[in-house]
């Protein structure tokens, strides 16, 4: 599965040697095997590398079963460099012949399905989940062991409280708190250990919101959705339910961000849009977020020396005095650079916003 140090390992990938990027969709709404051979093949033709060729089509004679809904593939054959990630959620379909490895939609992939910690709760206890590349990659459960103890030290612990109605109401309430207190710190030790980006908790409405105000203020803000589902749910609903709410998630800040930028740029203060601020920006090193249009490419030339980048050919750095070599994408350059230094990506898909102001622009740090 693949995961954030693998995406470390491709932006910190560097070769003398052009390296091939394929992203092929095996999802079976794309077609059938065939099909997906025929499109593979079609891709490969592109590739005028003769070993790296070789190399995919290997991985794809020999290794893969056609199960899930995609594959990417990075090759580098002159430096025995070759990494497959198998996908469980869907990527279309294009090959990038550059001098570093094509991640942008990898990061928009991990940015849409990566990095999810799931509750399920009710009174008594929790279903824990991790959702990661539309895979449950682990499930714990804390019904059981974690309530049957706070049950049983329960009716010693608060003695005077046992007669009357208002103080049962009263005992059952601290017991329900307790249980809760219990399991949110079981869960954000699973969630902390699976380095969870964001959360999401199902339950019933009371239950959901009792939850979410005892979690740590830490993870109060990394709560992205809340969901009514039956503690009997099956993994497969939850899955499909914590997906579609992360999406919307995603789709709402993605919004968020394009109006936080709409503004700061109107303003001339905390943001800058169009490829050639996002580059000058860049330089300075004040990019906080980045965010680019899906599917945004634009050729440029990157100094050699300190590595700015422009649009149109230019004579000499006019930081250092450098040469300008031309590069395939500036935007994917922009995009790994960002990563590399801390910052973040956002890839806008369906909000408006950006197309008329160049498809590219930034959050600044300062
Ligand atoms: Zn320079």
């Amino acid at each position: 599965m693949l995961s954030e140090s693998d995406l470390r390992e491709l932006l910190d990938f560097s070769a003398p040697d052009p390296v091939v990027s394929l992203y092929l969709s095996t999802d079976p709404t794309d077609g059938n095997t065939d099909v997906h051979r025929l499109r593979l093949r079609n891709m490969l033709k592109e590739v005028n590398l003769e070993q790296d060729q070789q190399a995919i089509e290997r991985y794809f004679e020999h290794e893969r079963d056609w199960y899930g809904r995609g594959v990417v593939i990075f090759s580098c054959a002159p430096q025995g460099f070759f990494r497959a990630f198998p996908l469980a959620v869907p990527v279309k379909d294009r090959v990038r012949i550059d001098i570093r490895p094509t991640v942008k939609p990898l990061v928009d992939l991990l940015d849409a399905y990566g990095g999810y910690g799931v509750a399920l709760v009710d009174k008594q206890g929790a279903r824990l989940f991790y959702i990661h590349m539309g895979e449950l990659a682990e499930q714990e459960g804390v019904l059981g062991e974690v309530v049957k103890h706070t049950k049983r030290g329960g009716a010693s612990a608060f003695p005077g409280r046992r007669g009357g109605i208002a103080g049962q109401t009263h005992y059952q309430d601290e017991l329900v708190e307790r249980n809760m207190r219990d399991v949110i710190e079981f869960a954000t030790r699973f969630w902390e250990e699976k380095r969870v980006r964001r959360v999401l908790i199902g339950g019933t409405d009371d239950n959901v919101s009792l939850f979410r105000s005892l979690l740590p203020k830490a993870w109060q803000s990394l709560v992205v959705g809340v969901f009514p589902m039956s503690m009997t749910a099956s993994t497969a609903d939850v899955l499909e339910k914590a997906t579609q709410v992360g999406l919307d998630a995603e789709q709402k800040r993605e919004k968020r961000l394009i109006d936080a930028l709409t503004t700061a740029a109107a303003k001339g203060n905390g943001g800058v849009m169009g490829l050639e601020n996002t580059l000058k920006a860049l330089h300075d090193g004040r990019i906080q977020t980045l965010l680019i249009t899906e599917g945004f490419r634009a050729s440029g030339y990157r100094c050699e020396t300190c590595g700015y980048m422009v649009t149109e050919e230019t004579e000499a750095c006019p930081f250092c005095g450098g040469t300008f070599t031309k590069i395939v994408d500036a935007a994917e350059m922009a995009v790994r650079e960002v990563l590399q230094e801390g910052g973040e990506v956002e890839i806008i898909h369906s909000t408006p916003g950006l197309e008329d102001s160049g498809k590219i622009g930034a959050l600044l740090r300062y």
